[in-house]
């Protein structure tokens, strides 16, 4: 029999579709490791959401390989550390292993693969994360692209994306090396554990992604092109922490919806709305690919001299959802409760932090990178930077929304808002988004005191509009443009 190959687990959590996979089961017994690293990454280790997720979604690894006769090692430590601990003593010389982009992954797959030619072997890297390599996709000129239209167009002009390959067929070792147990990880929360009702909410593992999808494709990828915006109803994917976690490609994606497309012509729009959300994935993973800096600095080196605030309790009414705007608020008790939040209420609490509360964006980054189960480097990062007006392709500063008439416009008729600020849930419709604006009578017919029950704004919008304004005309004059 051959030596036996050394399957390493990162993002990549499934097993249908993986390139390397199907390269590691054609070289001999395979043996499936995930590591538990927790200095990588520093201030991007995984946070507390995303530690629960992965938990589930090895736990439901574990049980496909079993299904298949084998198991997921675990171990926990400095990933090279460990990986030769499993070289020495499964006498393994090959590791495989899908491709990651962050800012660490190249010099540690660098690591990695000395560490198989000093055994005589190989690192043997495949894609599986993202339909289009970053070295694919360059302007006429062979730089990167840093605006997302020309850089889609660009994707799909390049080629048509390869279809999905099947899982393969594995052989393992008779003598499985040792393991630690998914709780010896210590993945989850303890006292508190604050993500007690998310098992109801959330179904982690490749069979849970699949049944998202396809559940997406057969229910709301229809009405995606106009539903996607309305944080009430059920019209977007909640693909993301499947995605994150590898559990789900976007190759697999991008398959299935062409083939609705060809099923429901008249679906056409829609799912084309929907693969170039896909393709904002690409997007941000090739800019943080060949930018590295851009989870921590602004893309657009003039906003690292922004005269951003240094006030915590703003920072701590936003995270806790107590700044007295309703929409914000419901955002940010979603993202508390749930691990999760709309893609519209997303973009508009970012602005306010950045913007009315003139907060830094990296703080909000990294609250949103403990609290999120989708929290990826990527499209945190570059969303961060396109609502706070620093990034590539960014929206531009001066374009500030309004918590007040977005809340009006996409959850007009409050059903959103009142699930999650069930406090001021007995307002009429007129005055759900603006508390302070209701009579005295009707804030007490709603069993509501402004400043006790639910917070007075705490800051103004005009004024803090005007002052955000301001500071951004400051910086364009220090940089003369
Ligand atoms: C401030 C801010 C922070 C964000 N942080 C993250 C993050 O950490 N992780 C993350 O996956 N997304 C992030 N997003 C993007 C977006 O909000 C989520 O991808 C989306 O809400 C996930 O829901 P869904 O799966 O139902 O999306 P759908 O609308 O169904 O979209 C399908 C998929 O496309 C991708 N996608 C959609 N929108 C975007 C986008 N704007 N940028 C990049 N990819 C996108 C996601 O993988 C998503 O699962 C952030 C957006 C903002 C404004």
């Amino acid at each position: 029999m051959n030596n036996p190959a050394i399957y390493w687990y990162r993002a990549d959590l499934r097993l249908t579709d993986l390139p390397a996979l199907v390269a590691a089961s054609k070289q001999g017994p395979v043996i499936p490791v995930f590591v538990l690293d927790e200095q990588l990454g520093g201030d991007w280790r995984p946070g507390g959401a995303t530690r629960w997720w992965l938990h589930h979604s090895l736990q439901s690894l574990k049980s496909d390989l079993r299904a298949r006769g084998g198991d997921l090692v675990l171990r926990r430590g400095e990933t090279t550390t460990v990986l030769k601990e499993l070289m020495e003593e499964t006498g393994a010389q090959h590791i495989y292993a899908s491709r990651q982009y962050q800012p660490w992954s190249q010099s540690l797959e660098s690591a990695v693969k000395s560490l198989a030619e000093s055994y005589g072997g190989d690192f043997k890297r495949y894609p599986g994360t993202l339909i289009f390599e970053p070295e694919e996709i360059k302007t006429g000129g062979g730089t990167p692209f840093k605006v997302f239209t020309p850089f889609w167009r660009a994707c799909l002009k390049a080629r048509e994306p390869s279809l999905p390959v099947a899982a393969p067929t594995l052989a393992f070792v008779d003598t499985p090396p040792e393991s630690l147990s998914l709780d010896e990880l210590n993945l989850l929360p303890r006292d508190p554990n604050w993500a007690a009702g998310w098992e109801a909410l959330w179904s982690p593992g490749e069979g849970g992604a699949d049944r998202a999808l396809q559940g997406f494709l057969e229910g709301h990828a229809n009405n995606y092109g106009e539903g996607r915006d309305f944080p009430a109803q059920p019209n977007t994917s909640r693909l993301s922490p499947h995605l994150k976690f590898g559990e789900i490609s976007p190759r697999q994606i991008w398959a299935a919806a062409q083939h609705l497309k060809h099923a429901e012509p008249s679906s056409s729009a829609s799912i084309d709305k929907f693969l170039a959300e896909i393709g904002w994935r690409e997007f941000c993973n090739h800019l943080v690919a060949q930018f590295p800096a851009m989870p921590d600095r602004a893309f657009n080196a003039k906003f690292d001299h922004f005269p951003w605030g240094e006030n915590p309790d703003y920072l701590k009414a936003w995270q806790q959802g107590m700044t007295g705007y309703p929409i914000v608020d419901a955002g940010m008790r979603e993202l508390w409760q749930t691990g999760f939040m709309h893609n519209r209420v997303r973009m508009v609490v970012a602005s306010f932090l950045a913007k009315h509360l003139l907060t830094h964006w990296r703080l909000g980054e990294l609250w949103f990178w403990d609290c999120l189960l989708d929290a990826d480097l990527a499209s945190n990062a570059c969303s961060w930077q396109w609502v706070g007006g620093s990034g590539a392709d960014a929206s531009p500063y001066f374009r500030i929304f309004n918590p007040v008439a977005q809340g009006e416009k996409f959850d007009k008729t409050g059903e959103y808002t009142r699930r999650w600020v069930p406090e001021i849930a007995e307002l009429p419709n007129k005055y759900l988004h603006k508390p302070w604006e209701a009579p005295a009578l009707i804030l007490e017919t709603a069993g509501i005191e402004l400043g006790e029950t639910y917070p007075s704004p705490i800051v103004d919008h005009k004024e803090a509009r005007e002052t955000a304004l301001g500071a951004y005309a400051e910086l364009r004059a220090q940089f003369s443009e």
